[in-house]
């Protein structure tokens, strides 16, 4: 019998954690992978767009002599600070069930790696199972071929290959400037009229300088209708045309995927997926089910990030302090 069980490892779910065991519970997180599996997943030579301390957690320092901190810096950081603190963390198995019974406990149903069904109970479940294993799907032919990617790791796979990359936000953007390196005829196919706004202002000027020389093809209000293994078909205001292509990476974001949530009894409300639960406490309409990090957000993924996660766990402890 466990205390109170949090699903998923990354950066919010484990401030969650600390702060639970800071205020005398003695959690236990189950994670399918390992420690901050999503951004071990992120481009291998990327830097946040956060400085270190926003993106800190328990109040573990993070330094690093650079402006804003690497991907291979997070790493360190997050593994460091969980192993500080003594976090438990059972890795590699996948929770698949949080159900709440009649006696009032929860069923926690998982998966270990060796394919074993584990089930663990508990007083208490916080879901923190972040967005990234589920790519926004553009739901066009061609989208499953083996040169279609929704995850973009380097650049050099691609070194003098032509590349579509559909979506214009920051992961398109930072794949296109980091294809130019090496070699690479890009394409970016975008929806929007106009550069996003969201684009990190000091990349953009460098973006659309590599726009306006003719080293990027940018293509706004436009939309990859087909894909195939050597061609993209793209609609744009002026009509249809195919493009000989080689590699496409679809970076259209993420967002957490409904269902587990709703088969734990949470509900979902309107077109923005929204969960229902309380901000100041972030417990779900099920009591005792609470939600840490960008799972909180409905289909705009964006609203909810590290900075802005990473406090769900002091909410969720002080309510669950309150009620002992
Ligand atoms: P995640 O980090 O996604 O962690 C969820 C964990 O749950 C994962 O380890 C996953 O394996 C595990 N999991 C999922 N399902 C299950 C299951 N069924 N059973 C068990 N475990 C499960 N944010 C910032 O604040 N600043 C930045 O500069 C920044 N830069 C970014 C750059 C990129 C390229 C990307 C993609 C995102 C960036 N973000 C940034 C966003 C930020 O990384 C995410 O918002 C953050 O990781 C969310 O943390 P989380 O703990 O909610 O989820």
């Amino acid at each position: 019998m466990e205390d109170i069980v949090i699903i998923g490892a990354g950066p919010c779910g484990l401030s969650a954690a600390i702060e639970l065991q800071r205020a005398g519970f003695r959690p236990l997180i189950i994670e399918k992978n390992v420690v901050v599996h999503s951004i071990s997943q992120y481009p291998v030579y990327m830097s946040f767009f956060s400085t270190p301390e926003l993106l800190e957690i328990g109040g573990y320092p993070f330094t690093t002599p650079n402006e804003k901190p690497t991907r291979l810096e997070a790493l360190n950081y997050y593994r460091n600070v969980a192993q500080r603190a003594g976090v438990r963390i059972r890795p590699y198995e996948t929770v698949t069930a949080a159900v709440k019974e009649a006696d009032g406990l929860f069923r926690v149903d998982n998966v270990n790696r060796f394919g074993e069904a584990v089930t663990t109970r508990c007083r208490g479940v916080v879901v923190a199972t972040g967005y990234f294993d589920h790519p926004n799907l553009l739901g066009i032919p061609g989208e499953d071929l083996p040169n279609v990617t929704h995850f973009y790791r380097e650049a050099h796979p691609y070194t003098g290959m032509r590349v579509c990359i559909i979506g214009g936000n920051n992961s398109a953007v930072d794949a296109a400037m980091d294809l130019l390196k090496v070699g690479a005829e890009v394409t970016v196919v975008y929806r929007g009229e106009d550069y996003s706004p969201n684009i990190k202002p000091w990349v953009r000027p460098l973006f659309e300088s590599a726009v306006s020389k003719g080293r990027i093809r940018m293509l706004f209000r436009s939309r990859v209708e087909a894909i195939s293994l050597r061609s993209v078909t793209v609609r744009s205001p002026e009509g249809a045309q195919t493009l000989d292509n080689d590699f496409v990476l679809a970076l259209t974001g993420f967002r957490s995927s409904r269902k587990f949530l709703s088969d734990s009894g949470v509900r979902i409300h309107g077109e923005w997926e929204l969960p229902e639960f309380n901000p100041d406490t972030m417990e779900t309409n099920v009591p005792g089910l609470y939600l840490a990090g960008v799972v909180a957000a409905g289909r705009d993924a964006n609203e909810i990030f590290i900075e802005t996660g990473r406090d769900h766990g002091k909410r969720i402890a002080k309510h669950l302090q309150e009620q002992k």
